[in-house]
C-alpha cells in the first residue's frame, strides 16, 4: 500500500477499550463527538501538508485548467428563452409523420442526452433542413463525438445543432474541403460570422449520416442557447411530425437511508420498490404496504417515456412530488449546461449501481455538488424527507414527458423510530465463522458482519475500529438474521483496521478528499491532483502500488474506484520504479480486470521520470510501450473509391494521409468499422491513379508508409 498522509487525533489523546465496553453508548456518542472536535485541526493541518501551488503551469491544458477556475454554469436560469410556436421547422422531411430515437435529457452514461435522435428510415443521404433562417456559424468534420456536425445560428441568439451528417452542402461545404486541402487533414473545425454563409428557413444544408459516435443511421438535432445550454426542441409545443399521445412508465421507485440516523423497513439500507402490474391507463401505480422509515431519506426513480408508434425508451421531462398534499420537490429537464452540466448526469443518478448492473436510479433531491438548472426552487437537499416517529407521509408523485402526458404513483411512508439495537428477522446463513465485508456510502463506513460473536447479553460484540494505538468500539445498530450492521461517520476521522474477536482487516482508504479545493495527494509511487471541482462529495480514497511481477504482471497503480463518478478529470503524476528505455513510445493505460487495456496518454517530465495524464475515471493504470506501427490493407476499389481496412495493436490510430503522385487526396476514417476510405465528388484531390502511399501513425507516434500501384 502507498505510504501516505493520514490524519490523527493530536497526541495524549487516548481511548481505552475497557471503557467503551462499559458505558457503551453515551460514551461512543461523546467519543465520535469529541473526535470530529479534535480532528478538525488535524484535518486542517493534513491539508496543508497536501496542498501545493496547482497552477495553470502544471501541465494541465488550457482547457481545462480554465474550467477548472470558472463558473459552473451560467447565471440566467432555465426556461426563458421564449420561442414561438412554430418557429422552428421539423428539419427531417418536414411535414410528414416522423419519428424520434432519442429524446432530448435522456440519462445516458457520463451526458444527458443534448437534443433529439430523429430517425431516417435506416438511412443515409436524407435531406436535413436549416430550421429557420439564420447563418452556419460553424462545421466540424470528425471520426468522434458529433461525427460531421453542422450549427446554425439565428436572430433570437439561439443556435440549432445537426449531427452525425454524412455531407455539408452548398457553400459552407466546399469552404470546409478547400481548407481540409490547404491543412491536409480530415479532421477539422470552422467558425464562420454571420456574412459568409447565411441560409433560409427550410433550405437544405446536409445529408444524413451515421458519423461520430453514432449507433445507427439518424440526425442527432439540438437547440442551445447563447450560454450553450442544450434546451429541449419540444418544450414550445412540439412538433406536428411528432405525436406522442402515450405516457411516462413507472419501473421502479426507490426509498434510501441518507443518514446515519436513518432507518428504510428498519435498515440503513434502500428498498426498491417495483410494482407487480402496470396501472391501468390514467390509474396511479400504487403499492399497498406502508414503508416504514425514519429520519432522513430520499426516493428514487426509474422509468421511461414512448412517443407514438415508436418502441424506444426516452426520457422523462418532469418529475414532482407532493407530500401529504403539498409540493415537496420538482425537476424539469429543459436545460442542460453544455459541456460541463452534462457530466451531472453522474451525480443526478446512482452511478454505482447503473454501473454495477443494476437500475438506472434518479435522484428526487438535490444532490450535494449538483449545480443543475433543474429544479424550482434551486437549493440543495430539496426533496429529501424528514421522516419522524409516529408520522405518516402521502407521497404522490407525477411524472410527465415534454407533450405534457403523464403517469402518477403513490406510496405512503410511516415514521418508526428504531430502538438502539434491532434485530430483524432473516434467512439463516449457514456457517458460525464471523466474516467482515464493508462499503462507504455518503460519508458513512457500514460494516456488515455474519455471525458476530456475542457479548454477556447475547448481544452482538461491539466492533473495534483501530488507528495507530488508539481504538473505538461501534456498538452494532441491528442484525438482519446472522448479520450484524455497523455504522460510522468518517468524517470523525479513518481507522487504520476493523477489528472484531478474531477478525481483523485493514481499512483500504486513506484519506478523505474535500471537493472545492485543489489537493495534491501525494505518495512516492504517484501524485494524484484533484482540482477544485474534480468531485462531486467526499471522497475516501484508496491507492494501491503493485510493483513489477513479470511480463504478465508489470508495475500497476489503481486510484481509487471506478464506481465514483468525477466531475472535471484530475490529473495522475506516475512515478514508476524503474523509468522505461522508450519512453517517447510509452504511455498510461487504464486496464480492467479482465486483462483489457485503453489508452490514456501522458507526458513525460524532462528528466524522464513522471508521466502524467488527465483522467476522467478513477480505475487500475500500467505503462506499456507500444513499438509496433498500424496496419492497413486495401479492401477494394467500389465505385472507384478506396477503402482501407486499418488496425494497430495498442496504442490506436493517431494520423493518416494518402498521397496519390505525391499529392493529397482526402482519406474519411469511420472507427466504427476501422476503415479509411476516399469518397466521390472530392474535385479537389488528384485522381485515384499511379504511385500513392498511405502513411499512418499510431498514438505512440509508431509510423507506417504502404506504397501502392492505383
Ligand atoms: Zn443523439
Amino acid at each position: 500500500m502507498w505510504s501516505a498522509p493520514v490524519l490523527l487525533p493530536p497526541a495524549g489523546y487516548r481511548v481505552r477499550a475497557p471503557l467503551f465496553l462499559c458505558y457503551p453508548r453515551y460514551i461512543i456518542l461523546l467519543t465520535i463527538k469529541l473526535l470530529r472536535q479534535l480532528s478538525l485541526p488535524a484535518l486542517g493541518g493534513f491539508l496543508l501538508l497536501a496542498t501545493t501551488g496547482h497552477g495553470q503551469d502544471d501541465g494541465q491544458d488550457d482547457t481545462t485548467a480554465r474550467r477548472a477556475s470558472g463558473p459552473i454554469r451560467p447565471a440566467a436560469p432555465a426556461g426563458q428563452v421564449a420561442v414561438a410556436p412554430g418557429y422552428f421547422l421539423f428539419p427531417i422531411a418536414p411535414g410528414q409523420p416522423g419519428f424520434l430515437a432519442a429524446s432530448m435529457g435522456e440519462l445516458r452514461p457520463n451526458h444527458f442526452h443534448g437534443g433529439l435522435d430523429i430517425k431516417t428510415g435506416g438511412g443515409v443521404n436524407k435531406p436535413v433542413y436549416a430550421a429557420a433562417d439564420g447563418y452556419i456559424s460553424r462545421l466540424k468534420q470528425s471520426a468522434f463525438g458529433y461525427g460531421n456536425v453542422l450549427y446554425i445560428t439565428h436572430p433570437n441568439g439561439l443556435t440549432t445543432v445537426y449531427g452525425h451528417l454524412n455531407k455539408f452542402e452548398g457553400g459552407a461545404g466546399a469552404e470546409l474541403l478547400r481548407r481540409q486541402y490547404e491543412k491536409q487533414t480530415y479532421e477539422l473545425e470552422l467558425f464562420f460570422d454571420k456574412s459568409q454563409f447565411p441560409v433560409k428557413r427550410g433550405e437544405e444544408v446536409a445529408l444524413s449520416g451515421n458519423t461520430g459516435g453514432s449507433a445507427g443511421p439518424h440526425v442527432h438535432w439540438e437547440v442551445r442557447d447563447a450560454q450553450d445550454r442544450q434546451l429541449n426542441p419540444l418544450q414550445w409545443g412540439g412538433f406536428a411530425e411528432i405525436q406522442d399521445h402515450t405516457g411516462p412508465t413507472l419501473q421502479t421507485l426507490a426509498v434510501e437511508p441518507l443518514a446515519i440516523g436513518a432507518r428504510v423497513r428498519g435498515r440503513f439500507e434502500r428498498a426498491v420498490l417495483v410494482p407487480r402490474l402496470q396501472p391501468a391507463p390514467g390509474a396511479a401505480t400504487a403499492w399497498p404496504d406502508t414503508v416504514t422509515c425514519f429520519g432522513q431519506v430520499g426516493l428514487l426513480l426509474q422509468g421511461f417515456d414512448r412517443f407514438d408508434n415508436a418502441w424506444n425508451k426516452n426520457g422523462i421531462q418532469r418529475v414532482t412530488v407532493r407530500v401529504n398534499g403539498q409540493p415537496h420537490y420538482q425537476h424539469i429537464i429543459d436545460a442542460v449546461p453544455f459541456p460541463m452540466g452534462t457530466r451531472q448526469v453522474n451525480n443526478f443518478v446512482d452511478y454505482a449501481y447503473a454501473r454495477t448492473g443494476g437500475r438506472t436510479l434518479q435522484k428526487l433531491w438535490v444532490e450535494e455538488g449538483n449545480d443543475l438548472p433543474f429544479y424550482t426552487p434551486p437549493g440543495l437537499g430539496q426533496g429529501k424527507l424528514d421522516v419522524q416517529d409516529g408520522k405518516v407521509y402521502s407521497i404522490d408523485l407525477e411524472l410527465a414527458d415534454a407533450y405534457n402526458n403523464k403517469a402518477t404513483a403513490h406510496l405512503v411512508l410511516k415514521g418508526e423510530k428504531p430502538a438502539d439495537y434491532v434485530k430483524l428477522p432473516g434467512a439463516a446463513t449457514p456457517g458460525a465463522k464471523p466474516k467482515l465485508t464493508y462499503d462507504i456510502s455518503r460519508n458513512l463506513l457500514h460494516a456488515t458482519v455474519l455471525h458476530a460473536p456475542l457479548d454477556t447479553a447475547g448481544q452482538p460484540q461491539y466492533l473495534l475500529l483501530r488507528r495507530g494505538g488508539r481504538q473505538l468500539a461501534l456498538r452494532p445498530s441491528y442484525s438482519v438474521g446472522a448479520a450484524t450492521t455497523y455504522l460510522y461517520d468518517l468524517r470523525a476521522g479513518l481507522p487504520d483496521s476493523l477489528l472484531l474477536g478474531d477478525v481483523h482487516q485493514a481499512f483500504d482508504r486513506q484519506a478523505m478528499i474535500a471537493p472545492g479545493q485543489e489537493i495534491n495527494y501525494a505518495t512516492p509511487y504517484a501524485n494524484v491532483v484533484f482540482g477544485a471541482q474534480t468531485l462531486f462529495s467526499n471522497l475516501y480514497l484508496s491507492t494501491l502500488h503493485r510493483p513489477d511481477a513479470g511480463p504478465t504482471a508489470p508495475e500497476s497503480w489503481t486510484v481509487g474506484t471506478p464506481l465514483v463518478p468525477l466531475y472535471l478529470p484530475l490529473r495522475l503524476t506516475l512515478k514508476p520504479t524503474t523509468p522505461p528505455t522508450d519512453r517517447a513510445r510509452t504511455a498510461i493505460y487504464s486496464v480492467s480486470a479482465n486483462g483489457g487495456r485503453a489508452y490514456v496518454g501522458g507526458t513525460w517530465n524532462e528528466d524522464g521520470t513522471q508521466i502524467s495524464a488527465n483522467l476522467k475515471q478513477f480505475g487500475q493504470f500500467r505503462l506499456y510501450t507500444d513499438t509496433k506501427a498500424p496496419t492497413a490493407q486495401l479492401l477494394g476499389r467500389a465505385g472507384g473509391q478506396l477503402t482501407f481496412h486499418v488496425g494497430d495493436d495498442m496504442s490506436g490510430l493517431a494520423s493518416y494521409k494518402l498521397l496519390v503522385g505525391g499529392r493529397f487526396r482526402l482519406l474519411r476514417y469511420e472507427y466504427k468499422n476501422a476503415t479509411l476510405f476516399t469518397v466521390a465528388g472530392d474535385t479537389l484531390g488528384p485522381k485515384l491513379r499511379g504511385p500513392a502511399e498511405l502513411h499512418l501513425a499510431d498514438q505512440a507516434g509508431n509510423e507506417k508508409v504502404i506504397q501502392l500501384s492505383l
